[in-house]
């Protein structure tokens, strides 16, 4: 095919994770999405939608949403940017700020997705190999020469976090960008976001998402908090109406209910340890997690490796996600469900596990 540049042809496509026939009937915990459903002020905006807003295309400049954004995380609007899933915005960084023939690096593991978009962006993407215990490498990024670092922290699929004064002293050494992708936040410590970063360095971005603490996935909205001549920047390339019209308003809806967000976020947390720790009991080593998933590999002495128990849990309807890179061959990840889904997930691991 001459259409179709050379490198497209040889990229494979992006896997997420395998999407069920018919989600109802299994428990999906295979793309850390969040088991609770939206804020009751989402399901609000949704009865009262009219249709025929639809008639008019919506506002670009994502105002009402953006100053959402300004008062619940005290950064200025003009420092905010939204886009259609934190995804976008990490395709519109490359375009905006990498090009093609220029380097990245990203801890190695990490979100396949940087990686795969560098791919598509003709951009060299150098992977560090996290430590034995995942922790990210910072000396390692710094001395690859590479003109941007893209981490993302709590790091996906481990759920390892590195503490803000490491993600600080990146910051101050590289020189180019430094994208800090904070998708699982929510789920950490208090006090760990780079946010306060972006006051005092310039090529520091800091990636939110609506889709895993929030709850909205499936509306797309993601928002980043950068200086003002990146956002602007940002401006320039994304599509002008990026997010719908509906969507920017369940994102608002979403967001001016902290207390659910915090609330629910809470009890991931508590699940989360409680799985860890059920996990832990049979044996299982579990990586400390702070996001909504916990990265974990079976006793090496019992009857299924990782592999096999992803199957097995596959077989009755649970869905978790399996990786084949080869750090990753002896691990499952599990996204943290409601009390019932954990139960459910647990009495099935000790089916398989238990004397
Ligand atoms: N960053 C990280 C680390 C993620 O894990 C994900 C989704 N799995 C995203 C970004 C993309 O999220 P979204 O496009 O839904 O905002």
């Amino acid at each position: 095919m001459h259409t179709i540049l050379p490198h497209m042809l040889k990229l494979g496509s992006y896997e997420a994770g395998i999407r069920p026939q018919n989600v109802r009937e299994v428990i999906k915990l295979n793309q850390n999405e969040n088991p609770y459903p939206p804020s009751p002020q989402v399901r609000g905006v949704l009865s009262k939608a009219n249709w025929q807003e639809l008639r008019c295309y919506p506002d670009p400049q994502m105002e009402e949403l953006r100053e959402g954004l300004a008062e619940v995380y005290r950064v200025r609007k003009e420092r905010i940017f939204c886009g259609s899933g934190s995804s976008e915005i990490i395709s519109l960084l490359f375009t905006v700020c990498v090009g093609h023939e220029r380097r990245i690096a990203i801890p190695d593991p990490s979100f396949s997705l940087y990686a795969s978009v560098a791919a598509v962006h003709q951009a060299e993407c150098v992977k560090i190999p996290t430590r034995d215990d995942f922790s990210v490498d910072v000396d390692g990024l710094l001395e690859c020469g590479a003109h941007a670092v893209m981490l993302v922290n709590p790091n996906n699929p481990t759920g390892v976090q590195l503490p803000l004064a490491e993600v600080e002293r990146l910051v101050k050494h590289v020189k180019g960008l430094v994208v800090v992708d904070e998708a699982y936040i929510d789920f950490a410590e208090s006090g760990s976001s780079a946010i306060p970063l972006i006051d005092q360095y310039e090529h520091v971005i800091v990636l939110r998402t609506f889709s895993k603490s929030y709850a909205l996935s499936g509306a797309r909205v993601g928002y980043a908090f950068a200086n003002e001549t990146l956002i602007a920047a940002l401006e320039k390339a994304k599509h002008l109406y990026n997010i719908n019209v509906l969507s920017q308003r369940l994102a608002l809806a979403a967001l001016s209910d902290q207390e659910y967000m915090k609330w629910r976020a809470a009890l991931i947390r508590r699940n989360r340890e409680w799985l860890s720790s059920q996990l832990r009991q049979l044996d299982f080593h579990v990586v400390p997690s702070q996001a909504n998933f916990i990265l974990c590999s079976p006793p090496p002495e019992g009857p299924y490796d990782a592999r096999a128990l992803y199957q097995k849990l596959m077989d009755r309807n649970l869905f978790v996600r399996y990786f084949e890179e080869p750090r990753l061959r002896g691990y499952v990840r599990i996204s943290i469900g409601t009390d019932e889904q954990m139960k459910c997930t647990m009495d099935v691991i000790q089916d398989l596990f238990g004397e």
